[in-house]
């Protein structure tokens, strides 16, 4: 089985101490064969990712990775950019220039609160709110793939509980459609399997549906912030794709998607 792992947070993250070159060495140790760096980037002043990346530092440390690991880990250049469907024009126009192989869209925020806030105030109705969110961002966003397409759980399981699925189950479906549209892809996001969540995000039904759908574009992603959480449940998530019909999990050039059969 080709591993791969498309979602790593290193020190170039507001909320990350992992230092590259570790995260290429345990990777390596793990077997795994590919990887993309995706940290967090945002160009809204109220977002806390705001201003924290030197894109020019985070490029010199890929280049001199791929320098010092070239025979054994492709490295690959990525983003996980915080509500790209807000300031598109400004993030296209950013982009441009970058050559950047991935990018990863995410809701980290609604209306500049956290989703954290939004469950304060709204309780269970954020996880309306948060699916509305990342319907408008899969509707117009340039992006690749959406990371962790029900985060909002990750906030809200402990105390306000899981969603049920079979009643969003119509915006879930319009979020799939539109991510197939417009031949964008979803993530297995692995890093709920690391805590007392215990369900990988989005959860099975999920990708389920995505596949039902016409759903192709599938990538995988510990979503590490720290060397040792590289490649974990990464197995499973492939596993997990096949058990959902997927017969190929991709990875990103230049944002062109390449499969890889499992
Ligand atoms: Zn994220
Ligand atoms: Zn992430």
């Amino acid at each position: 089985m080709y591993m791969l792992d498309f979602h790593h947070h290193t020190n170039h993250s507001f909320d990350s101490k992992a230092v590259m070159e570790d995260v290429c060495k345990n990777a390596i140790t793990k077997g795994i064969k590919e990887i993309c760096f995706t940290e967090h980037f945002s160009l809204n002043f109220q977002s806390p990712t705001n201003g924290h990346i030197n894109l020019t530092n985070y490029f010199s440390d890929i280049k001199s990775c791929q320098e010092k690991f070239q025979d054994q880990l492709l490295i690959r250049k990525g983003l996980e950019i915080c509500e790209p469907h807000l300031l598109k024009d400004l993030y296209c126009k950013t982009f441009e220039p970058l050559e950047l192989d991935f990018i990863l869209g995410s809701v980290h925020n609604i209306n500049n609160r956290t989703l954290r806030e939004t469950l304060e105030k709204k309780q269970l109705a954020g996880y309306k709110d948060y699916f509305q969110e990342v319907y408008e961002m899969v509707s117009i966003a340039d992006i690749d793939v959406v990371a962790h397409l029900d985060l909002m759980k990750r906030y809200a399981y402990e105390e306000f509980g899981l969603y049920d699925f079979t009643e969003y189950r119509e915006i879930l479906e319009a979020i799939l459609s539109k991510i197939i549209e417009r031949n964008l892809g979803i993530e297995i996001n692995t890093s709920g399997l690391r805590t007392s969540l215990n369900e990988s995000l989005p959860s099975i039904n999920i990708v389920k549906l995505y596949k039902e759908l016409g759903g192709e574009i599938l990538t995988v992603g510990s979503d590490s912030h720290s060397p040792d959480s590289v490649g974990s449940f990464i197995k499973e998530a492939i596993e997990m794709a096949k058990e959902c019909g997927f017969t190929y999990v991709f990875s990103f050039d230049k944002r062109k998607a390449i499969p890889h059969k499992i």
